[in-house]
């Protein structure tokens, strides 16, 4: 249900659709402080809860929230979370900030992908007051938790991904911009619509491998102590899938009948590597046809 990361860094794990291992949240607590990193979707607040206070911990005690982006998997919750709490911070980048005050815009994009799931997934996504947002660009370094944690602006994944890195420990919390990683098993680059850029995404992996961790913090899900060959995997893999979609598009049929194609044909990779109860966490954090549709739209942005 959770696990330790080191002296005050810990994680929950937020049991999403009833399966374990699909999302985490870190835990960072110290010097009178609470922070979580990604609090998750609103649909797994009290999982969340309780696994806080497993740990001894409570939800009433949180003080930051840090966001490593706005994808309602990491931050559906932000907004109820601080209206339960108005005390709480809630760390994110600048491009992401106005869609957290203001998540109309966010909420709508996310309605075409998800239709009828969004409440029965995600829950509500309520706003956050302006005042308790603290914007970051990237090259900050942050006070929480008793320790201090390097900000580093990490897109590819999305447009306001950021990263959190704790040199004491040696931790980074890199949310998704290091992949989907369940159990050991295949290094999937999560690309859903509408930012991924491969080219960003590698001068990411280049910024966060350059902070030589000790321990990569995914959210989907936990802890990765080979940074290096773990990024090496994500990168290769992701070339690998932009190749497929690319092939993809130059093939006959509809959009959906290309992304049916292509996750069969990662569904098949996959299941050489991988039980099929890891399989089963892989696809709710990580659904393959919307892999698909993001790699699909920056090949078009390209050609456009
Ligand atoms: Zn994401």
């Amino acid at each position: 249900m959770s696990g330790v990361l080191g002296a005050g860094l810990s994680w929950v794990d937020l049991l999403f659709r009833g399966r374990p291992r699909a999302i985490a949240t870190g835990v960072i607590s110290g010097g009178g402080t609470l922070a979580l990193v990604d609090p998750g979707p609103t649909t797994c607040l009290e999982t969340l809860d309780l696994g806080l206070q497993k740990q001894g911990l409570r939800l009433a005690d949180v003080t930051h929230l840090l966001l490593t982006h706005i994808h309602l998997d990491h931050a559906a919750a932000t907004g109820t979370i601080v209206g339960r709490y108005p005390r709480i911070k809630v760390l994110v980048h600048e491009r992401g900030a106005p869609h957290m005050a203001h998540p109309e815009k966010l909420i709508e994009s996310a309605t075409r992908l998800y239709g009828e799931n969004m409440d029965r997934l995600w829950g509500e996504f309520a706003p956050v007051p302006e005042e308790n947002l603290v914007v970051l660009r990237g090259g900050e370094r942050i006070e929480v938790g008793g320790r201090s944690f390097d900000v580093a602006y990490t897109p590819g994944h999305a447009s306001h991904h950021v990263s959190y890195f704790d040199s004491m420990s040696g931790v980074a919390f890199v949310g998704d911009v290091a992949g989907v990683c369940i159990d050991g098993g295949y290094v999937l680059p999560p690309t859903p619509p509408p930012d991924i850029d491969l080219e960003l995404w590698t001068s990411s992996a280049a910024r966060i491998e350059a902070w030589s961790p000790r321990t990569l913090f995914l959210t989907h899900f936990g802890p990765v102590n080979d940074a290096r060959p773990h990024l090496q995997a994500l990168l290769e893999n992701l070339k690998t899938f932009a190749g497929f979609v690319r092939t993809s598009l130059a093939e006959a049929g509809t959009d959906e009948e290309r992304g049916q194609r292509f996750a069969e044909q990662i569904m098949r990779e996959f299941r050489r590597q991988m039980t099929e109860a890891q399989l089963a966490s892989y696809r709710i954090a990580a659904p393959p046809e919307l892999l698909w549709l993001g790699l699909a739209r920056y090949w078009r942005k390209r050609s456009a």
